[in-house]
């Protein structure tokens, strides 16, 4: 019914799984683009959403239920990044996520990461399908351009039929060593117990309608609640970012409620609080991501669920992962201050008390707070004694060379997906701090675990 239509905001759904399972390239499959390809090594570091709206989504899927009421006006999904050690990134993402696709390679069946993910996700109670993906990977399989997987398999030859059931069935019994019950989507009587598998292929679109009408239909019906728009603006700042023309500007996905140009907002910043007013509320154009480039649309208003551009003043140091909070007329700003700053407090106190450690830099909240964690480890267990978010400075070198008196090997910063400036770099190496720089987390503890060898050898 329309009333029912007009009180839901979009369902906001992550995308999760092992490396290499094909998440950005599904994304890409249901948007027409190719994101994928223009990956440095095909890792996604940073988190990027799309928008689908929902004439899309009965477009996709028109031969597999052309009759389908979709109640909800489209689907926001998340795109966060695939390497195992970013557990926190994620664990934000699927924070904020409604629903979740659990990526899982035919090929491969369940992996280390599918493993952490479905873990992630059952600690968060958060409703998930799996796509088993590259299906088209199969030996012999006939292409079927983005048909409905029933359709698709019914084309198929009887040895690619009996591979498929074969692997298919390997799945099920891994997950049900996790303890976990799944059956293919369209034989799943329990649908809620039992999770659902969707098999896909994000090259050929094989599934893709099935996933889809899957995702919608299971939250709309489920999460009535959850997915009820409301006033309150509930937001989270996913990236910050210089534009040129727009000076810094933060990406933020809006869960809940309404923002407006000439808000009153608070952000968390590195320096402390951030007040501004909201100058510009800019979306790309629906089914592109955020990250793609091309031109931007002005909004007065925008409702929730979103992924949004807010240009603004002031924006310079605004922190990545924290939440945004909107200064209404009941509003008291000291308190709003208080609470934009508490994301920032429960990761500094990631930070060693002993005060000997390594110094570590990032380039968001999330990543920082992802790479603290890792180090924390129980495996890997490297103390840290001082965090800094953006590019490295000669302060920040200043800051890490106070541990040559103490303990030489924690001279070192550990520079995550951060520039370094050449003075920070040429101070580095006068005082004799080490300066280790890696865009993934794996590669920084081993080149760190390298020099602590040799340094103690
Ligand atoms: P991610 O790390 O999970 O985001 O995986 P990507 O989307 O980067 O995909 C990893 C690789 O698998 C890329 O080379 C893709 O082209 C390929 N790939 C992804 N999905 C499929 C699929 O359905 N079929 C086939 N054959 N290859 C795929
Ligand atoms: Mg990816």
């Amino acid at each position: 019914n329309e009333v029912a239509k007009e009180s839901l905001r979009s369902p906001i759904c992550c995308i999760m799984g092992h490396v290499d399972t094909g998440k950005t390239k599904l994304l890409d499959c249901i948007r027409g683009t190719n994101v994928q390809e223009g990956e440095a090594g095909g890792i996604t570091q940073q988190i990027g959403a799309t928008y689908f709206p929902a004439e899309n989504i009965r477009e996709r899927t028109k031969e597999l239920r052309p009759d389908a009421k979709l109640k909800v006006p489209g689907l926001l999904v998340i795109d966060t990044p695939g390497h195992e050690s970013f557990s926190n990134l994620r664990s934000r993402g699927s924070n904020l996520c409604d629903i979740a696709i659990l990526v899982v390679d035919i090929m491969h069946g369940l992996e280390p990461q599918t493993i952490e993910s479905l873990n992630l996700l059952r600690k968060r109670n958060t409703e998930f399908i799996v796509a088993l993906n590259k299906v088209d990977r199969l030996y012999g399989w006939k292409t079927c351009k983005n048909a409905p997987i029933e359709k698709a398999l019914a084309l198929q030859s009887k040895d690619v039929v009996i591979e498929f059931n074969m692997r298919l069935t390997q799945v099920i019994t891994q997950f049900k060593e996790q303890g976990l019950n799944t059956e293919i989507y369209y034989k799943n009587k329990e649908m809620g117990d039992t999770f659902s598998i969707v098999p896909t292929s994000a090259i050929s679109g094989e599934g893709i309608p099935d996933l889809l009408l899957y995702l919608v239909m299971w939250s709309q019906k489920t999460m009535v609640e959850k997915l009820t728009f409301v006033d309150k603006v509930q937001c989270t700042v996913l990236e910050v970012k210089v534009i040129p023309g727009h000076g810094t500007t933060i990406d933020v996905v809006l869960v809940n409620g309404v923002l407006h140009e000439g808000d009153q907002i608070v952000a968390c910043g590195s320096q402390g609080p951030i007040i501004t007013t909201v100058r510009s509320l800019l979306t790309r154009h629906p089914m592109k991501e955020l990250r793609v480039k091309g031109t931007y649309q002005h909004h007065r208003e925008v409702k929730a669920a979103q992924c949004i551009k807010i240009t603004a003043q002031g924006l310079e140091h605004a922190v990545a992962g924290t939440s945004l909070h909107v200064i209404g007329p009941d509003v008291d700003v000291d308190e709003a201050k208080k609470t934009a700053m508490e994301d920032m407090k429960s990761v500094m106190s990631l930070v060693d008390k002993s005060g000997e450690g390594v110094y570590v830099q990032a380039s968001t909240l999330g990543s920082l707070e992802a790479l603290l964690e890792f180090l924390k480890s129980p495996d890997v267990k490297i103390p840290v004694s001082g965090i800094g978010l953006g590019p490295v400075h000669k302060k920040d070198i200043m800051k890490a060379g106070v541990m040559l008196e103490k303990k030489k090997e924690y001279a070192t910063v550990l520079a995550f997906d951060v520039k370094i400036t050449t003075e920070a770099r040429e101070l580095a190496d006068n005082m004799g701090v080490k300066i280790f720089s890696a865009d993934i987390i794996y590669h920084l503890f081993d080149q760190f675990k390298g020099y602590v060898k040799d340094v103690r050898d």
